[in-house]
């Protein structure tokens, strides 16, 4: 399987990202979307892992089975919540399956706890070391163009993320809507010397309110021009669907045009918008 960093070193590059399924509808909706957008021969697909204890199980799996349609699968690593031991048996699974690059994450805190407990991870960087450590992988981080939530400050925020930059092969941002946003965060990284390419997420507005809670937990903007297109289309779902296109698409654009070295599409398991977007940007 290609390494992801080298993908990107060859022109700029598509990717979907998935959940892990909760339950067996899930399951198929997921395998449906699968085979569907591998058609469009992405350079990677990625794979989330609950970092609650949820859904854990099976990423490995989602994993083998986009290898087995042909297309680079990454995982997703959260290491909250984990030892080093565990971590280390992650990878073990993952270097059997010839996987070779890998999304190193911090992950939320399961609910209900507020501390981490002694011996586990508390920062990606951590997680990004340890895995050097034991494997020549593309190793990709989190970026978070509007700021973390947790961050003390925005100057503080930036500093970590430049110090977690550093240490990776490429990041991939959480989903926004303005493309100053991700223009900014580029900039400052450079301004601090660190050049990681930063594939920019982008997520297609169909859900309202389902994108508005996940806003609100990420600290991410929710322009109220695409609020207020969305909810002109009241239950009209394929009215809402276009708009959602039409929006990710025109992010998708201005993106690229400022030079993002990729898009990666987070699909929400549907292979719809997901597809119509990279199809209207041309990277299909
Ligand atoms: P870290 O970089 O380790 O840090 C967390 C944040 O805390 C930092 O961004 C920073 O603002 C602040 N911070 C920490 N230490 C310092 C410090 N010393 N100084 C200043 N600020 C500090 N979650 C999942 O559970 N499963 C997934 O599969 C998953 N996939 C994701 C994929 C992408 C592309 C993105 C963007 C996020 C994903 N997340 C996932 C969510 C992510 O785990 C959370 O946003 C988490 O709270 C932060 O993870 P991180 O890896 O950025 O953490």
């Amino acid at each position: 399987m290609p390494k992801i960093a080298e993908l990107i070193a060859q022109g700029r590059t598509l990717s979907f990202e998935f959940s892990a399924p909760r339950d067996a509808e899930g399951e198929r909706r997921l395998s449906r979307s699968l085979e569907r957008l591998s058609a469009l021969r992405p350079a990677f697909m990625s794979v989330t892992y609950g970092a609650g204890g949820t859904s854990r199980g099976p990423t490995p799996e989602v994993v083998r089975n986009i290898i087995s349609l042909g297309v680079t699968g990454m995982p997703h690593l959260t290491c909250v919540s984990h030892t080093q031991e565990e971590i280390g048996a992650l990878l073990d699974t993952y270097a059997a399956m010839g996987v070779e690059n890998l999304l190193a994450l911090h992950g939320d805190l399961p609910e209900g706890t507020t501390e981490v407990p002694p011996g586990h991870f508390t920062r990606a960087i951590d997680l990004v070391a340890l895995a050097r450590g034991r494997i020549g992988w593309s190793i990709g981080v989190a970026a978070h163009p509007e700021g973390h939530p947790k961050a003390a400050s925005v100057e503080a925020g930036l500093d970590h993320h430049a110090q977690k930059l550093a240490a990776a092969d490429f990041a991939i941002t959480q989903f926004f809507f303005r493309a100053e946003h991700y223009a900014r965060f580029v900039e400052a990284m450079a301004a601090r010397g660190v050049h990681t390419p930063v594939i920019a997420g982008i997520m297609p507005p169909t859900n309202i309110e389902g994108i508005g809670r996940m806003a609100a937990l990420n600290g991410t903007e929710y322009p109220r021009e695409i609020l207020a297109r969305l909810e002109a289309a009241g239950d009209d779902v394929d009215a809402r669907r276009l708009i959602a296109i039409d929006e990710a698409t025109r992010l998708g654009e201005t993106l690229l045009a400022a030079g993002a070295p990729g898009l990666h599409i987070y699909t929400m398991n549907f292979s719809e918008p997901a597809r119509t977007v990279a199809r209207n940007l041309g990277l299909a």
